[in-house]
């Protein structure tokens, strides 16, 4: 991929820009069970330079609210359960029922790629601890959002706000955000670039 292709993923009309969701906590949305949130300045002040970012919060989507009591993953037949940790309701069914919704919307709206929250039971990519029924770790998982994000949208770049610090890491993801975008809207190019301007098109702008 040329290197020209990084400076900017922004079109002219902002609506029709790369769209990315985002762990709302992530860009300073106070979401998070204690009412806090977990601000990281790349994502909240530098990505929305180039990208148009689309916030998410499944558990306040889950109508969970601010503040709440804390979840857990917890071992189950099929695979970890979502559950309260304060009184063991398991909102499992809850939540994979809300993240397909979501993750269909997302879809319509041209989502590119998603910047997760790690660690959390809900948004983590795959360090999500899982607990056992005496309430020990048991191993780690996906968080259950992501987990139907995975399966609903295959093949979209993820990426958690850890390993997004880590600049190889975040050109190799912004590098698949865009070539996803291109592949998912052949339009893009020329919105981006111009019939014209793109360099190594034969143009004959400076
Ligand atoms: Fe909401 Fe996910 Fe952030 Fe938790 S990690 S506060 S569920 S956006």
């Amino acid at each position: 991929m040329e290197n020209s292709r990084n400076a900017s993923f922004m079109t002219r009309d902002r609506d029709r820009s790369i769209r990315i969701g985002v762990s709302a906590c992530l860009i300073g949305e106070r979401v998070r069970y204690d009412g806090g949130h977990k601000r990281t300045p790349l994502i909240a002040d530098v990505l929305p330079r180039f990208l148009c970012l689309v916030p998410c919060c499944p558990e306040v989507g889950l109508g969970l609210g601010t503040p709440r009591n804390t979840l857990d993953l917890v071992e189950g037949t099929t695979g970890p359960r979502l559950v309260m940790t304060e009184h063991g309701k398991d909102y499992t069914q809850d939540m994979e029922r809300w993240a397909s919704a979501k993750v269909e919307e997302l879809k319509r709206q041209g989502l590119c790629g998603f910047i997760l929250k790690s660690k959390s039971p809900s948004c983590a990519l795959a360090d999500a601890r899982v607990l056992d029924h005496e309430g020990r770790p048991a191993g780690f998982h996906p968080g259950l959002f992501t987990a139907v994000l995975r399966r609903a949208h295959s093949g979209l770049p993820l990426i958690d706000e850890v390993e997004l610090r880590n600049p190889e890491s975040l050109f190799i993801f912004l590098e698949r955000v865009l070539d996803f975008a291109l592949h998912s809207r052949p339009s893009l190019e020329a919105e981006l670039w111009g019939e014209t301007t793109r360099p190594g098109r034969g143009s004959t702008e400076p």
